[in-house]
């Protein structure tokens, strides 16, 4: 069974001030996740995590995260600014973008983030409109499938990824950022998402690794920090596992010792970027079921949709579904579990086995709190939920309230004619 962090009585309570929908995320787990997460990597002195914003892009969030000593990994503009709102900068930003544009460039240069360039063109192009600074990092793709072992599964396919320097372009990239007057070098690679094994990272560490050491051979650049990105997942469906990052943790520093040190590269920091192992479990989004139908199929629609959690909807992901005071009751009752947008596949989960659903019942949508409010729209202008943190002493926050018509009319309030 899958644990729910707050119960509904705490709920109804919190409903009686901030109406369904909204997310919420729990500051408790969020903070004893990240702390395991720094453990697993104690071992290594530079070890850093750049929380990626683009899973959830609010301040009262990454001010959390900031406090456990954590980074930002920043994608795009309005991220690096909202980085620079809580109080991060420099070392502790790193942009990965790709198809940057010049502004973006620029501001992350301005801020003095590590700025982790997805092609080699952009060597010239950062070179042009203000020049290379002493730190950066470079993002890998070494083409081919990525797989867990020589015989194993394949875990994603780096060479249909658009994303990343191929390995001759790498090496050729260094050697022309240290001409250009770079002096500190990383390293990034982000070959598979969502994964569900321990072995991802150790098998990206020891690619990642035997690349350095070549590129220490071939170019005289020892590296400084190699970043093994986002990619670790979390269990969506109740009879997953569970990543054990503290095992992860430990196969890494084995691929570290076994492959950097006899290369005498064993000062080089290691960084993630996670955003759902991070965030993803400690995040729900709380509906309520408003109207039931019983056509061909028996349906649930809810007051959220697809533009509050489109993962569903896109990729056809599984996200676990509560019925709040009813988690002892049988599953005896098969439901579509629908948003109501003017589209089929609005549908938060089909042929679901839940108890019996009456109108007005609170429902809690699992696994919410990266790429879910995050990946929201606009579409048949539904408007962004509010978000909600359950703090550690079990009071609650609104970090940001919904959306109105009016910010929905705002963005076209040219003349008095279109006002709200
Ligand atoms: C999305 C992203 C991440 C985070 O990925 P998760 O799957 O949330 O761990 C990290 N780094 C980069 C560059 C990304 O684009």
């Amino acid at each position: 069974m899958k644990e729910i962090f707050i119960d509904k009585s705490r709920l109804e309570d919190i409903i009686k001030e901030i109406p369904t929908p909204f997310h919420i995320y729990d500051e408790k787990g969020i903070r004893k996740n990240i702390k395991k997460l720094r453990e697993a990597f104690s071992w290594n002195h530079g070890y850093k995590e750049y929380f990626a914003v683009k899973a959830t892009p609010n301040p009262f969030i990454m001010e959390i995260l900031m406090e456990e000593k954590a980074g930002f990994d920043c994608s795009s503009y309005t991220e690096l600014l909202m980085s620079k709102k809580v109080g991060s900068s420099g070392d502790d930003i790193m942009f990965s973008s790709n198809a940057t544009p010049d502004a973006d460039f620029l501001l992350a240069r301005q801020m003095g983030a590590i700025i982790n360039l997805d092609d080699f063109t952009h060597i010239e192009i950062l070179d042009n409109l203000c020049g290379i600074p002493d730190t950066i990092s470079c993002r890998y793709n070494p083409g081919g499938e990525f797989k867990t072992t020589e015989t194993g599964n394949v875990m994603d396919t780096p060479k249909d990824a658009k994303y990343g320097f191929t390995y001759e372009q790498i090496i050729e990239g260094y050697r022309l950022l240290k001409e250009k007057g770079a002096r500190r070098f990383g390293m990034h690679a982000f070959l598979a998402s969502n994964t569900l094994t321990n072995d991802y990272y150790p098998v990206l560490a020891e690619i990642m690794f035997k690349t350095a050491v070549e590129i220490k051979e071939k170019t005289g650049i020892s590296l400084s920090f190699i970043n093994l990105s986002g990619g670790v997942g979390i269990p969506y469906r109740p009879n997953e596992q569970t990543n054990d990052i503290m095992e992860i943790g430990s196969r890494v520093k084995k691929a570290y010792y076994e492959i950097l040190k006899p290369a005498g590269m064993d000062d080089v920091a290691i960084f993630t970027e996670l955003g759902r192992f991070v965030l993803a479990p400690y995040g729900a989004l709380i509906a309520t079921a408003i109207r039931e139908k019983h056509i061909y199929k028996e349906y649930i629609g809810l007051d959220a949709c697809a533009a509050n959690l489109m993962r569903p909807a896109i990729y056809g992901a599984y996200h676990h579904i509560t019925v709040m005071g009813k988690e002892k009751e049988p599953p005896v009752y098969k439901y579509d579990i629908t948003g109501g947008l003017c589209e089929n596949n609005d549908k938060f989960a089909v042929d679901r086995m839940l108890p019996k659903i009456d109108m007005g019942d609170l429902v809690y949508i699992h696994d919410t709190g990266a790429h879910g409010f995050s990946m929201g729209y606009n579409y048949n202008g539904k408007l962004r939920s509010a978000e909600v943190l359950l703090c550690t002493d079990g009071s609650h926050k609104l970090i940001r309230r919904a959306e109105t018509p009016e910010d929905y009319f705002s963005t076209f309030d040219f003349s008095d004619k279109y006002k709200y």
